[in-house]
């Protein structure tokens, strides 16, 4: 089968590996239907050391099973199902807790152990506890939206749920991809009443708007803190969805924060130590986020993607087959591209 594999720094190819196949009685195959290229990708194509063997890449997908182990029971050949970027058996102390990332016998896909879903096929290892079964047909219009619940809308919930959004908060979102993007569905979801979105890229802003954000900070550093800071009455706002992971976003996004009030990072952290840790302690600033436990959010987010209240799928502007992929990491990476989708 074709599939996406990165060999180092800004290479990536689309080669011919082994078939995705059952390796565990737990295990599924799904064809991939759609999958998709993430901000987060961006971070190896920008730093990963080369390698001979490469790295197999993509976490995200919606897929139809082709075939299941021998102890798989819940989900059978033929389900159009969403794949979690993190795979779970769904009953452990975590999962029961609703935190499936950590799941004990839970990994991430994008991963040489398991593969990567920017490919024609996927291995899905503990599939009754990680697959969702989706109830449309696989060319549902819906289908980009639905794509959204893989990752980026359940992180930007994720992102809001840590930051403590809930009604009459005011909100920043600090990164306007697809996540922070997906950030500003969340907090208006859950009913913010100043949403301000900081980033500088007018279609992006666009989106944002019409995503529900009522601000726009275009500076940055020092002058958006103060920018921000103008906009709530001069304390700051009460919750502050981290969506990128760099010192410099983590230090803006606590100096945001009003005290006694809350950071909800979702951005892969690029640095060991955090900024700001200070400021966060005498302003007695919440920092909480991590790995979003997408799969527990499928059953409250589904809904609103169904009956149409929320259409997370905007968030892609180019679609492209496999073939396409290495250069759809160039368009995000060079911010030619919000979101790319892909179609194997
Ligand atoms: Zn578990």
């Amino acid at each position: 089968m074709r599939a996406t594999v990165m060999f180092g720094a800004g290479d990536v190819r689309i080669e011919n590996v082994p078939d995705a196949r059952l390796v565990e009685p737990t295990d599924a195959v799904i064809t991939v239907t759609r999958a998709c290229i993430c901000g987060s990708d961006l971070w190896p194509y920008k730093a990963l050391e080369p390698s001979d063997t490469g790295r197999p890449m993509g976490h995200e997908a919606i897929g139809v099973v082709e075939e299941v182990g021998a102890d798989v029971h819940t989900i059978k050949a033929g389900d159009l199902v969403i794949v979690p970027f993190a795979y779970s058996d769904g009953t452990c102390a975590f999962c029961h807790e609703g935190l499936h990332t950590s799941c004990v016998h839970g990994g991430f896909f994008g991963s040489n152990e398991v593969g990567g879903a920017q490919a024609e096929a996927l291995r899905i290892p503990q599939a009754d506890g990680t697959l969702f079964a989706l109830p449309v047909g696989r060319d549902d219009a819906l289908m980009p939206s639905l794509l959204t619940l893989s990752d980026v809308l359940g992180t930007g919930h994720h992102a809001a749920v840590t930051a403590a959004v809930g009604p009459g908060k005011t909100v920043a979102v600090v990164g306007d991809g697809a996540v922070g993007l997906c950030g500003v569905i969340a907090a208006r979801r859950l009913g913010a009443e100043q949403i301000i979105i900081m980033g500088r890229h007018p279609d992006r802003i666009a989106l944002a708007k019409e995503f529900g954000a009522t601000d726009v900070v275009s500076q940055r550093g020092d002058e958006a803190v103060e920018r921000v800071r103008e906009l709530t009455g001069g304390f700051g706002v009460h919750s502050v969805l981290e969506c990128v992971g760099l010192d410099q976003s983590m230090l803006t996004a606590i100096n945001i924060a009003r005290p006694g009030g809350a950071v909800g990072r979702v951005g892969v952290p690029q640095d060991e130590t955090m900024s700001a840790s200070k400021l966060a302690f005498y302003n007695n600033v919440t920092v909480s986020g991590g790995p979003a436990p997408v799969r527990a959010y499928i059953e409250e987010l589904l809904p609103d993607i169904l009956e149409g209240k929320i259409e997370p799928g905007r968030v892609f502007d180019q679609t492209t087959k496999l073939d396409g992929v290495p250069d759809g990491y160039r368009a995000m990476n060079d911010r030619e591209a919000i979101k790319v989708m892909v179609k194997p």
